[in-house]
């Protein structure tokens, strides 16, 4: 029984381990992958950024090219009267004409030039202050913007008078999807809330998220949501790096690749993985079958020992005799042990049989045989004993017995033993020893004869 609880501990003690080890394991696997997908994000929001340095430097360049050059003097004359219809005419068919393939060349979406008092010119058409959201700032700035013909990168810049005041902006509107197209390729999408989406020709991909494209038809990601950073989803790894108007979110831009990138990490994880469950595995095997071996060695020990005494039964004895040629026999019978049952019970008996083998241990030495017999008989061999020396602790042993006191109801119990030492196979010694136990019995017990 205490060996079964101490396999039950090692085996939790060591699945334990081996679970901390998968999890440590698994833990760092996550973080590596943690740390993976970081860096990815950085790397591509630098990427990102930097795209977004290069359209500002663009915007320099046009405005530089168109303001400077060219429209300084139609501005300050809008300045003046914003109702002059020749001088719109030469700006718009006259000069800004001259400038579209230029402007379609850079992507530009809209040109603005957004005056403080008077109604604004955008490219094509006039559009009134009203309709203007952003305001007039007095530095140049940057932002994305929600336009009617979508999502814009736009740069603005100052109009001053000569006396530096501020009286407008001048914009350039950039159409990012389409310098992103020329930038990344095919894998980048715009997410947009759902409020800005919906009035754009988007994709709904859920209540929250349009998208840009043909991404839910590709992906069909349904239960996507997005958050600054980078997401798992199914093969993918989705990256989103959040986009504003000014100062609100309006969504993310957002790239999707392919799981291969993360391979790597993966794999290196999951060949520890493999091999803690390869030896986990192999713990369980090589448990079981230690657990096999001394489950059948105690069955086997079980068959050769006596369940009431714990002294080896006639199997254990005899298998123990194979190994010895020379030694002296005891043969013991308790004395009128039928009474000790009969006046007490079963069980008292019971316990006095423990107790008689109890001193029997108690009294011999390790390398002495001590066996049940059978009922209230036993044997004692005592190897490379002589008959005069095995007669002694016959002696010692009925001795013992005699002045027990641990006997239930303080019984007094004697024991007669005859004794003899091998000669020819056990049979002949042991059928000396009984005659012997006979004369014992017969010449009024609890003595030893040899
Ligand atoms: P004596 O040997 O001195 O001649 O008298 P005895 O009363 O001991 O006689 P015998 O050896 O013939 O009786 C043996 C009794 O031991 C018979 C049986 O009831 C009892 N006995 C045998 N095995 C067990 C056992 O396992 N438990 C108990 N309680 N009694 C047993
Ligand atoms: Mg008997
Ligand atoms: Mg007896």
């Amino acid at each position: 029984m205490r060996r079964d609880y101490l396999f039950i501990t090692i085996f939790f003690t060591l699945t334990l381990f081996f679970g901390g080890i998968y999890a440590l394991m698994n833990y760092k696997k996550d973080l590596a992958i943690k740390e993976a997908y970081k860096s990815y994000y950085r790397e591509n929001k630098s990427l990102f950024e930097n795209e977004n340095r290069l359209l500002n430097f663009q915007a320099r360049i046009l405005y530089d090219l168109i303001v400077d050059g060219t429209l300084k003097w139609y501005i300050s004359q809008f300045a003046l009267d914003n109702n002059n219809s020749s001088i719109y005419k030469d700006l718009i068919e006259g000069r800004v004409r001259k400038f579209s393939k230029v402007l379609k060349k850079y992507n530009v979406l809209y040109l603005h030039i957004m005056l403080k008092s008077k109604s604004i010119y955008e490219m094509n058409k006039v559009v009134f202050k009203n309709d203007y959201k952003f305001g007039f700032y007095s530095k140049p700035y940057s932002t994305f913007v929600i336009t009617q013909k979508g999502v814009g990168y736009l740069v603005s810049y100052p109009i001053k008078d000569r006396k530096n005041n501020l009286i407008g902006n001048f914009a350039i509107v950039f159409d990012y999807l389409k310098v992103m197209k020329m930038f990344f390729k095919e894998n980048i999408y715009i997410a947009l809330f759902k409020k800005y989406g919906e009035k754009l020709n988007f994709c709904k991909l859920n209540n929250d998220f349009y998208l840009s494209g043909d991404f839910c038809k590709k992906y069909g990601f349904k239960n996507l949501f997005f958050l600054p950073g980078v997401v798992k989803y199914q093969d993918y790894v989705v990256i989103a790096i959040p986009i504003y108007e000014i100062s609100d979110k309006i969504g993310y831009v957002v790239k999707v690749e392919k799981e291969y990138k993360f391979e790597e990490i993966y794999k290196i994880h999951e060949h520890f993985e493999k091999m803690t469950i390869i030896l986990f595995v192999f713990y369980v095997v090589s448990l079981i079958i230690v657990f096999g071996i001394v489950h059948f060695l105690d069955v086997y020990k079980k068959a050769s020992v006596d369940r009431l005494t714990n002294l080896l039964n006639r199997q254990g004895c005899a298998k123990k005799l194979k190994t010895i040629s020379n030694y002296s026999l005891l043969v013991i019978d308790i004395d009128y042990f039928k009474k000790v049952n009969d006046t007490y019970g079963h069980d008292i008996g019971d316990e006095v049989l423990k107790e008689v083998a109890n001193i029997l241990k108690n009294s011999l030495r390790k390398s002495d045989i001590i066996c049940r017999w059978g009922g209230e008989e036993f044997i004692v061999i005592l190897p490379n004993t002589s008959l005069e020396m095995a007669y002694e602790i016959g002696e010692r042993l009925r001795k013992n017995i005699e002045n027990c006191k641990n006997f239930p109801y303080d019984l007094k119990v004697t024991i007669s033993v005859g004794v003899a030492s091998s000669k020819g196979d056990f049979q002949q010694t042991f059928k000396s020893a009984d005659e012997n136990l006979y004369l014992a019995k017969k010449s009024g017990r609890n003595r030893v004869i040899f």
